[in-house]
C-alpha cells in the first residue's frame, strides 16, 4: 500500500524559491573582482534568476544542455547558477585554478554549449575556447564592455546584455526529481578527470542531511562565509542548504588571503564559514601577526584534507571558535561524516575531546559505511583495523558522466573511496591514507598520512611527504621527502631519529631526501602522482635508522 502523501518532486529550483519567498529580504553578500563589497537578496537574486532562465531559453538552450560556470564565489554565480538548474539545464562548475589544457579537456568531455565566466578568467578563455567548439556562447558576469574573444567565433556579452529585458517570470521545475542538476569533475590526482552528476533529488537530500545540528548546524540566524569555492561539490552543499534555511551568504569572491577573509568577517558580522585547512592557517596567522580579533564568527567546518590540531587549538583558545571536521569527497556530495561528539565524547574534558575532533567524525543519516580489505571482505570495526573505505546512499555516485571508469559499485552496491580508514566503536571514522598512496611493505600498510604528520612536526621542517618505493624484499618502502624551513640545513639523520621512538620500527623510511620544493595540486593537496613520476624509481641509498 503506497502512502497517502502529495507526490511533489524534490526539485532544487524550491530552495531559491522558498529563500526568495520567506526569507527575501535576507542579504547575499560579495566581494566583486575590483575589491568593492556588493549586496543583494534572495527576493532580488531570485528575479535576477529567472531572467538569467529566461535568456538560456532564448538562447536556445534546453533541458540536459550542459551549461559551465567558470567564476569564483560572487551573487551573479549564485543567481546564473540557479537560473541554468530552475529550467534543467546542468550547471557545470569549472575550476579557474586547473591548467587551460585540464579545463578545454572538461569542457570538452562535458560538451559544454555556454560558459559564464569572471572577467578575471578571460586570459583563459582566450586559451581554451579554440579547443572547445561546442561553445556556442561566452557571458561575462563583470564586464559591462564584453569585446570579442580572440579566435572564438560564438557570442560574448557581458551579463548585464545577455539578461536585459527578459522576464522575472519564468516557470521552473516541472521535471523529474532524478534530473541532473551539477556536473562537477573530480580533481583527478588519478588519471583524467571524472564527472559525478548531481541529481535534483540528491542534492536537495544531501542539503536536508547537512543542515542538522549534528552537522552544518546552519539556520536563519546564520551569517555564511562560502570560503570553499562553489566549484568545489557545490561549496559543499552550502549553496543549496543556505538558501533552504534563510541563512545569510557571504560570498568572497577571489580573495582568500588571511586579510581579506578577516575583513570581511568582521564586516559581515560571519557567525559560520567553511573552508580547507590552508585557508584557516592563512586567517590564523593574519590574526596572530596583526592581533586582531573575530569578534562574530562561532563555527567553522573544515575538510579536504586532514585538520592539523593546531587549527583545532588556536581557533578554541584564541578566538571561541568551534572547529568542526567533515569529510567527504565530489563523490559523496560532498559531506558525508562530521566530527561532532555524541553523547559520551561530549561528556570529556576539552582536551580528551580534541582526540575525536581530529578524526573525521560520524556517519549523516541515510548512508552506509563499511571497511574491507584489498580482496572486499568486510573488516572490524574496531579503531585499530584499518581498510578501504566503501560508502553507500543516496548522495554517493553510482558511476561517471559520460561511463567514465566504468562500473564503479561492489556487489553490495557501495562506492570506493579510494580512502584507507579505520572506524572506531563510537563510528568515529579516520582517514588513514589513500588506498593509492599506502605503502604496502611485506603485506602490511604503512600510513603515508601519519607519516608526513609527524615528521613536519620536525622544527625545521616546512612540509613532507612520504611515497612507496618498490623494493625487491618489501614490495613497498617509504621514502621521506622533506622542503625544510627558509635558511635552514639539516642532515638526515635528524629526521630518523626524530621518527625514533614515535612510529613502529618497520615504519621508519629507508631514505630521507631533502627536496627544494614539493608539488601541490589544484586543490592543494600534495601531488604524490607528480612525486612518485620523479621519485618513484630511486634506490634508496640510507640504511633504515631501524628496520
Ligand atoms: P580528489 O582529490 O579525489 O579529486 P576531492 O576533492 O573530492 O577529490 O577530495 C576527496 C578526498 O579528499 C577524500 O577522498 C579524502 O582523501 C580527502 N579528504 C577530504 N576531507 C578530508 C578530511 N577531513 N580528512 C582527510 N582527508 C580528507
Amino acid at each position: 500500500m503506497l502512502g497517502l502523501m502529495q507526490d511533489v518532486d524534490l526539485t532544487l529550483d524550491r530552495l531559491f524559491d522558498h529563500a526568495a519567498r520567506w526569507h527575501g529580504a535576507t542579504e547575499v553578500v560579495w566581494r566583486a573582482a575590483d575589491g568593492v563589497v556588493r549586496r543583494t537578496t534572495y527576493a532580488a537574486a531570485h528575479a535576477r534568476a529567472k531572467q538569467v532562465s529566461n535568456a538560456l531559453l532564448a538562447a536556445g538552450m534546453e533541458r540536459g544542455d550542459r551549461i559551465a560556470t567558470l567564476a569564483w564565489n560572487s551573487g551573479p554565480h549564485l543567481e546564473a547558477w540557479y537560473g541554468i538548474i530552475g529550467v534543467g539545464a546542468i550547471c557545470h562548475t569549472l575550476n579557474p585554478r586547473l591548467s587551460t589544457e585540464q579545463i578545454a579537456y572538461l569542457a570538452r568531455h562535458a560538451g559544454d554549449r555556454m560558459i559564464l565566466a569572471d572577467k578575471a578568467c578571460l586570459p583563459i578563455l582566450e586559451q581554451i575556447l579554440p579547443a572547445c567548439p561546442a561553445v556556442e556562447r561566452v557571458v561575462l558576469f563583470d564586464d559591462d564592455d564584453a569585446r570579442p574573444i580572440a579566435g572564438f567565433d560564438g557570442q560574448v556579452q557581458s551579463y548585464a546584455a545577455f539578461v536585459a529585458g527578459q522576464s522575472a517570470v519564468c516557470a521552473w521545475g516541472g521535471f523529474e526529481e532524478r534530473t541532473a542538476a551539477g556536473l562537477c569533475y573530480t580533481s583527478g590526482t588519478t588519471g583524467n578527470p571524472k564527472g559525478v552528476l548531481y541529481s535534483h533529488r540528491s542534492n536537495y537530500i544531501h542539503a536536508l542531511m547537512t543542515l542538522g545540528p549534528d552537522a552544518l548546524n546552519l539556520s536563519a540566524r546564520d551569517t555564511v562565509l562560502l570560503v570553499v569555492p562553489m566549484y568545489h561539490a557545490n561549496a559543499w552543499g552550502v549553496v543549496y542548504s543556505a538558501p533552504m534555511v534563510g541563512a545569510r551568504l557571504v560570498l568572497p569572491g577571489q580573495r582568500l588571503d588571511g586579510a581579506s577573509i578577516h575583513a570581511l568577517m568582521e564586516a559581515e558580522q560571519v557567525t559560520f564559514a567553511n573552508g580547507v585547512p590552508t585557508v584557516w592557517q592563512m586567517l590564523l596567522t593574519h590574526l596572530r601577526e596583526t592581533g586582531q580579533r573575530l569578534t562574530s564568527l562561532k563555527r567553522v567546518t573544515v575538510g579536504g584534507s586532514a585538520c592539523p590540531e593546531s587549527i583545532i587549538r588556536e581557533f578554541r583558545d584564541d578566538h571561541g571558535v568551534d572547529v568542526v571536521q567533515g569529510w567527504g569527497m565530489t563523490e559523496t556530495s560532498p559531506l558525508a561524516t562530521v566530527s561532532i561528539p555524541d553523547r559520551e565524547i561530549a561528556a570529556l574534558p576539552a582536551e580528551e575531546q580534541v582526540r575525536f575532533k581530529l578524526k573525521q567524525g560520524r556517519l549523516l543519516a541515510g548512508l552506509d559505511l563499511k571497511l574491507t580489505d584489498d580482496a572486499g571482505r568486510r573488516l572490524p570495526h574496531d579503531g585499530a583495523t584499518p581498510g578501504r573505505l566503501m560508502i553507500k546512499g543516496p548522495t554517493i555516485a553510482s558511476g561517471y558522466f559520460g561511463g567514465e571508469g566504468g562500473s564503479v559499485l561492489d556487489d553490495e552496491g557501495f562506492f570506493d573511496t579510494g580512502d584507507v580508514a579505520t572506524l572506531d566503536r563510537h563510528g568515529y571514522m579516520q582517514i588513514t591514507d589513500r588506498a593509492k598512496d599506502v605503502i604496502k611493505s611485506g603485506g602490511e600498510w604503512i600510513s603515508s598520512v601519519d607519516l608526513e604528520n609527524l615528521a613536519v612536526g620536525h622544527p625545521k621542517a616546512a612540509l613532507c611527504a612520504v611515497i612507496g618505493v618498490p623494493h625487491p624484499k618489501w614490495d613497498e618502502r617509504p621514502l621521506l621527502l622533506v622542503k625544510l624551513k627558509p635558511g635552514v640545513s639539516a642532515d638526515p639523520a635528524e629526521f630518523l631519529d626524530y621518527l625514533d621512538g614515535r612510529i613502529a620500527k618497520w615504519w621508519m623510511p629507508d631514505e630521507v631526501r631533502f627536496v627544494d620544493d614539493i608539488p601541490l595540486g589544484p586543490t592543494g593537496k600534495i601531488d604524490k602522482k607528480a612525486l612518485r613520476e620523479r621519485f618513484g624509481g630511486v634506490a634508496f641509498v640510507q640504511a633504515a635508522k631501524a628496520t
